[in-house]
């Protein structure tokens, strides 16, 4: 599969990703990596999960966020998404938002731009052409962002995702306390989180996925679907 997991662990992952990219961020146009927090709204958190959709993960992880009353957004792959048309429809359905993760989940460092591109318009196709919606925001595969891509997305109306949090649900030696740990350690009213509907994150993902809406649930907090870019 393209997007095994990392051959060793690296503790420093998560927060490099998520602190230590701050400085960096402004200079990436058309990227969004934390939404602008709204007062008068309860605080939010934007919950991302990528790589789906996937025969086991991702009903499992439809049917927690419906009994915690979550919303959440999807960035899907191309050919997942031709492989199963009723998941993504369900997750529309249950008021998520879906956004486009490349066809084959390719890396855009390793990649021609004019390649990535494709891989993102038959994606973009496919979304529309199994649940009528158009998906305007998308996610690099490995969050490999390139200038040409998020110029790319900014003449399409889209908008890069990139993430505030990333508790790397994906890294070996990851466990459920410590994805939830780090979650809501570093989550802010805004916060983008990063976590994955992947066979092979999946019993980590979706204890700390409990852990983390039961921590916000207490907490006031509401879990909510990206919206659209304004700018169209
Ligand atoms: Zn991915």
């Amino acid at each position: 599969m393209p997007y095994a997991l990392p051959p060793t662990a690296h503790s420093w992952l998560p927060w490099w990703t998520s602190v230590g990219t701050r400085l960096l961020r402004r200079w990436w146009p058309h990227t969004w990596w934390r939404m602008p927090p709204r007062r008068a709204h309860s605080p939010t958190v934007y919950l991302t999960f990528d790589d789906g959709p996937t025969a086991v993960a991702t009903d499992a992880i439809l049917r927690i966020l419906h009994r915690y009353q979550a919303r959440a957004t999807f960035f899907l792959i191309g050919h997942h998404v031709t492989a199963h048309p009723k998941r993504v429809r369900r997750i529309v359905e249950a008021g998520h938002a879906v956004g486009n993760h490349t066809f084959t989940h390719v890396d855009a460092w390793q990649t021609a731009h004019a390649t990535v591109v494709n891989e993102l318009e038959r994606t973009a196709q496919v979304i529309e052409a199994h649940t009528g919606c158009e998906a305007p925001l998308l996610r690099p595969p490995y969050g490999h962002l390139t200038p040409q891509l998020c110029q790319w997305a900014g003449r399409q109306n889209g908008r890069v995702v990139m993430w505030d949090v990333m508790p790397a649900d994906f890294q070996r030696g990851a466990s459920a306390t410590s994805v939830a740990r780090f979650t809501t350690a570093y989550v802010r009213p805004g916060s983008i989180v990063v976590l994955h509907d992947n066979p092979m994150t999946e019993p980590v993902t979706l204890e700390a996925l409990e852990s983390i809406l039961r921590w916000g649930r207490a907490r006031g907090w509401r879990f909510a679907a990206l919206p659209a870019p304004a700018s169209r």
